[in-house]
């Protein structure tokens, strides 16, 4: 049936302005790193995308390499944003982004150079059907290619039109500084930072978030959830439709300390009158530096119990002191 998206899109979701720039970005942003691949429905995809703008998801963000196999989230998000978005373009932002090994020899595998970022760049947009992307990262630093080269080629992607804004990704607060001093030199400035941020892993404190800041960089946070972990789904055994069921380095990752440490924190939820996976994404959004909380979401249910963090983003500074107390290394 053809989609026709909701008239109250825009009544719930809180956007927040992506450091210095103009632009706004929702509170929640939705990535299609995992369950947009060839194995998985694409009915199903397809309902996550509406539900998502639907409830004012206007960011949704991918990556050369998603799927699997690589490259087929963009190419079943072309797919469905051709029959479902295109008359949305304008209310969206789309994200790629390129720095793991794409395709065969050296410059498939030198993935900060000119050459790498650049052919990424054009073979996303053929996927996704697109002209440009709003934003265009360097998905990780390459040590054997000179930032200044990978930075120049973002700038490039920018001054061809290729990319509306650039961003980097799992860059530390050093390489940020760096990076966002080179492209402020090239007139492009640096919209956004992209790390990891969860309860369960908060490296980015104080360093980065600081860095990010003082440059104008926005923040968007990936893996809100730890993957999966922080909700109440892993208390009572290993789901068979889970992301550690499925995956070994996930499961690899839940021992047992780690899930004593979730019990906890599930308590922490109950007595907040929250599940944990809202609590957890709330947690993420309580620093107004963070731009936007990046969650996955396998089911149309999952993604809308996600929202629903957007409920209740409060914290008293017990809670916040308890939960100092159980997460800080
Ligand atoms: P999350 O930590 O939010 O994990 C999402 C997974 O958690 C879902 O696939 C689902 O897994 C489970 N889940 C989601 N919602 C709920 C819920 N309400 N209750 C219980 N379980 C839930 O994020 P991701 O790790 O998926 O990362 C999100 C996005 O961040 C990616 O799509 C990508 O865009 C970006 N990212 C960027 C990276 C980078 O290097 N720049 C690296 C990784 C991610 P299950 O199948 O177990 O149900």
């Amino acid at each position: 049936m053809t989609y026709s998206a909701a008239t109250k899109r825009y009544d719930a979701m809180p956007y927040r302005r992506c450091g210095a720039s103009g632009l706004k970005l929702p509170a929640i942003s939705l990535g299609l790193w995992h369950n947009f691949g060839d194995i998985d429905a694409l009915a199903t995809q397809r309902a996550l995308l509406r539900a998502a703008f639907d409830r004012g998801v206007t960011h949704f963000d991918l990556a050369n390499n998603y799927g699997p196999p690589p490259g087929s989230a963009e190419v079943n998000f072309g797919r469905i944003f051709a029959e479902d978005f295109k008359a949305y373009r304008d209310e969206l932002i789309i994200s790629s982004k390129a720095g793991w090994q794409m395709w065969d020899g050296p410059y498939g595998s030198m993935t900060g150079t000119r050459k790498h970022l650049i052919a990424s760049c054009d073979q996303s947009l053929k996927r996704m059907g697109l002209d440009y992307v709003d934003i265009f990262y360097s998905h990780r630093p390459d040590p054997h290619t000179p930032l200044e080269e990978t930075m120049g080629a973002l700038a490039t992607l920018v001054q061809q039109g290729k990319a509306l804004y650039v961003g980097i990704s799992n860059y530390g607060p050093d390489l940020t500084q760096k990076a966002a001093d080179i492209l402020k030199s090239l007139g492009v400035p640096l919209l956004i930072s992209q790390p990891n941020y969860s309860l369960l892993d908060r490296w980015i404190e104080p360093a980065l978030l600081e860095t990010n800041a003082r440059n104008g960089v926005g923040t968007i946070v990936f893996s809100p959830l730890a993957q999966g972990f922080l909700s109440d789904k892993y208390l009572s055994g290993l789901p068979e439709d889970s992301r550690a069921a499925r995956l070994d380095w996930v499961r690899a990752g839940l021992t047992d300390a780690k899930l004593a440490l979730i019990r906890q924190l599930n308590e922490l939820a109950k007595a907040r009158g929250q599940s944990l996976a809202r609590l957890a994404l709330a947690w993420t959004l309580k620093d107004e530096r963070v731009t936007s909380t990046l969650i996955g979401a396998r089911t149309v249910e999952q993604l809308t119990d996600s929202l629903g963090a957007l409920d209740n983003l409060a914290f008293s500074d017990d809670e916040l002191v308890r939960l100092d107390q159980l997460t800080r290394d």
